[in-house]
């Protein structure tokens, strides 16, 4: 059953707790049906001590999105009815410290347009109120502004707005699927970061000359900032956006 979403501003509060006595607990986590974003693979599988081409092998199913055709990755679910998230345990998630942005933001969902006169970023926020949510029954009042913050989303969101971004891109400037060639390149740069930096390194896929020694340095040294160089590879290459 779907739920119908109401809209909530960022100055608004609303009324939630979730821990281990709701008699709902865990429910959420074994009924998921979430896409992740690439600072989400990025944070788990540090989380994990995996590189990104085991952590997506192990825990993840990739998918071509109706709406956009480029490749979606989710969690590999599994349990009594098939869709529990591969972190769930008795005593809650397992990787709670670095869980995906889509955990992190429940009860909320959140969408963002930017202007076209001046590129500012507006975030809307709307509250779900799952009829299995048992969260809504008690708690204290909460500001959404303080729930985002209180919740470690503000470096999720910001590299998640670049996605958004790119996603909007390549609907302007390319609707419909991507060649087969086109949707490997973008799970390896915005997905597959290890397998990105060892192509990078070991067959030249991307050289010093062509962006620079400071900035070469700087992308193998840094997950963060290779995912962000991705993005922006993934635009160039597939949709032929100048350099930032
Ligand atoms: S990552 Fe953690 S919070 Fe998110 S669905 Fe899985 S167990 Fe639940
Ligand atoms: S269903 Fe709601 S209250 Fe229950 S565990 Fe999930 S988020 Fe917490």
């Amino acid at each position: 059953m779907s739920v119908e979403p109401e809209y909530i501003g960022i100055e608004d509060s609303f009324t939630f707790t979730c821990h281990p006595g709701v008699t709902c607990f865990n429910q959420c986590c074994r009924d998921v049906n979430q896409f992740l974003y690439p600072y989400d693979i990025l944070r788990l599988k540090n989380h994990l001590g995996m590189s990104s081409t085991e952590f997506l092998d192990t825990y993840t199913v990739t998918y071509s999105g109706d709406t956009t055709g480029l490749p979606i990755v989710s969690f590999k679910t599994s349990g009594v009815d098939g869709n529990a998230c591969p972190f769930v345990t008795d005593q809650g998630c397992g990787v709670y410290d670095n869980r995906p942005a889509s955990c992190r933001i429940f009860p909320l969902a959140r969408a963002i347009s930017r202007s076209r006169q001046t590129g500012a970023i507006t975030e809307h926020f709307a509250l779900i109120k799952d009829p299995v949510c048992s969260g809504f029954d008690e708690g204290r009042s909460i500001r959404v502004r303080d729930w985002v913050i209180s919740q470690g989303l503000d470096e999720y969101n910001r590299a998640n707005d670049r996605m958004i971004e790119l996603i909007s891109l390549k609907q302007q400037i390319m609707p419909g699927p991507l060649s087969g060639e086109q949707r490997d390149k973008f799970v390896l740069a915005c997905y597959d970061v290890d397998r990105f930096r060892s192509l990078i390194k070991n067959d030249n896929l991307v050289s010093e000359g062509d962006i620079g020694k400071g900035r070469y340095h700087q992308i193998m040294a840094s997950d963060f900032n290779l995912l962000d160089f991705g993005l922006e590879w993934i635009a160039m290459e597939l949709f032929g956006k100048k350099s930032r």
